[in-house]
């Protein structure tokens, strides 16, 4: 029986099977695909997470991530709006980040099994049994970091999955030099926003979300490229002249930003599998990273006997909503003024002309360093 069995490693799981390791416990993270790989996501990761994942020695630093400090937005039809990012972020590839966590991770300790998907997770006296493609294995605490929405969602039957996941996400590596090594840009098309910012190595990365109506009217990524993403004309300078560097973008389906619960079934939720923000705010990521701080904390003292399952819910719960419910609530109103001429536009011009009230909407799906 192991003391914590983490579902999926991504930041999420990865950063809580090291931080419940390292309070010496027995930790099992299974991971259904092989380390490294390229996921759908922006590869901007705001600053707040840097006095944590330096506290923790898991600061990526040796890989010389992009230091980001300004943002440009377009309408669709290519008005614009720059500013200065109060906070920042930086930026790496998950390929890279993630891969080096996992690594972190095995060093210390974790059993990291790669290639195994979880099949089924059962709670039953007290204990969770986890079926996966080679095994069964038993665990104290389960930790859900699956992410955005699986097949186990669907067999846990969490009401979200009931809902509409109207987007699609694609991503590409790009070399350019179209956009400034500190700067994020985000560039409205009909139906969606494109993210463009420098990952390490002089790389960038380009990544988009499209409503799946644009892919159902064209099809083919390429023609509803052609059609739709590049109608905005920084997008179609970007697509014409910087050089691709995979051979077929990665691409995601199934997005949806609806509300979900951080526990589920007795499953402690960690970053998306607990809540999705939209892309646009640029800080999934370190809401993953810090929701595995609070989920650490309190399974530390469940883990330890020093409280019980019930109270361990309740407070990581409570952790959970007064951390992150006003900011998914900011993030799903700021996302009605992106990917439409006429709401893009009012964007542009709101931040343009009133800039403290562009300022105060980014700050409120940010949060504080921590
Ligand atoms: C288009 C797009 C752009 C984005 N851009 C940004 C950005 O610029 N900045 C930012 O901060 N955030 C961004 N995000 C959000 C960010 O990617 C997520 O919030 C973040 O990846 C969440 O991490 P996670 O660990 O919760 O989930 P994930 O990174 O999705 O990891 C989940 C893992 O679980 C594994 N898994 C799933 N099911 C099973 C199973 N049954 N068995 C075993 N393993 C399983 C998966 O293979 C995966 O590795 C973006 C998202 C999208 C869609």
């Amino acid at each position: 029986m192991f003391d914590v069995a983490v579902v999926g490693g991504g930041l999420a799981g990865l950063v809580n099977a090291i931080l419940l390791k390292k309070k010496n416990y027995s930790v099992v993270l299974f991971e259904e695909k092989e380390y490294p790989f390229h996921r759908v996501c922006g590869e901007y990761i705001s600053n707040e997470v840097i006095p944590f994942l330096k506290f923790h020695d898991i600061f990526p630093g040796e890989f010389e991530p992009s230091t980001i400090s300004r943002f440009r937005l377009s309408s669709t039809s290519g008005k614009l709006l720059e500013m200065k990012l109060d906070l920042g972020g930086f930026g790496i590839s998950r390929y890279v980040f993630d891969h080096w966590l996992a690594q972190h991770a095995r060093t210390l300790g974790v059993q990291l099994h790669e290639k195994e998907r979880v099949n089924a997770i059962r709670y039953q006296g007290n204990s969770h049994t986890i079926e996966t493609s080679k095994n069964v294995y038993e665990s104290r605490l389960l930790i859900g970091s699956f992410g955005k929405k699986t097949r186990l969602d669907n067999d846990l039957k969490r009401k979200f999955v009931s809902k509409k996941a109207p987007y699609v996400g694609v991503k590409y590596h790009i070399k350019t030099d179209l956009v400034d090594a500190d700067s994020i840009e985000l560039h409205n098309f009909s139906g969606g926003y494109c993210g463009i910012s420098k990952v390490e190595n002089s790389t960038y990365n380009l990544c988009y979300l499209s409503h799946r109506d644009n892919l159902r009217k064209f099809k083919e990524v390429p023609l509803m490229e052609r059609e739709v993403v590049q109608q905005n004309p920084f997008l179609k300078k970007l697509f014409s002249e910087s050089e691709f560097l995979f051979e077929k973008p990665v691409v995601i389906n199934e997005i949806s930003f609806e509300k979900k619960e951080p526990v589920f079934n007795h499953i402690l939720m960690s970053g998306d599998s607990a809540g999705m923000i939209t892309p646009l705010c640029g800080n999934g990521m370190a809401m993953a990273i810090h929701s595995s701080k609070l989920l650490a904390e309190v399974a530390d003292e469940f883990l330890s006997g020093k409280v019980e399952r019930d109270e361990l819910e309740k407070s990581y719960s409570k952790a959970w909503n007064s951390t992150f419910s006003a900011r998914h609530w900011a993030g799903r109103k700021i996302q009605g003024l992106f990917g439409s001429p006429a709401s893009s536009e009012f964007a542009v011009v709101l931040g343009k002309t009133f800039r403290p009230v562009a300022n105060y909407l980014m700050s409120k799906t940010h949060g504080e360093p921590f």
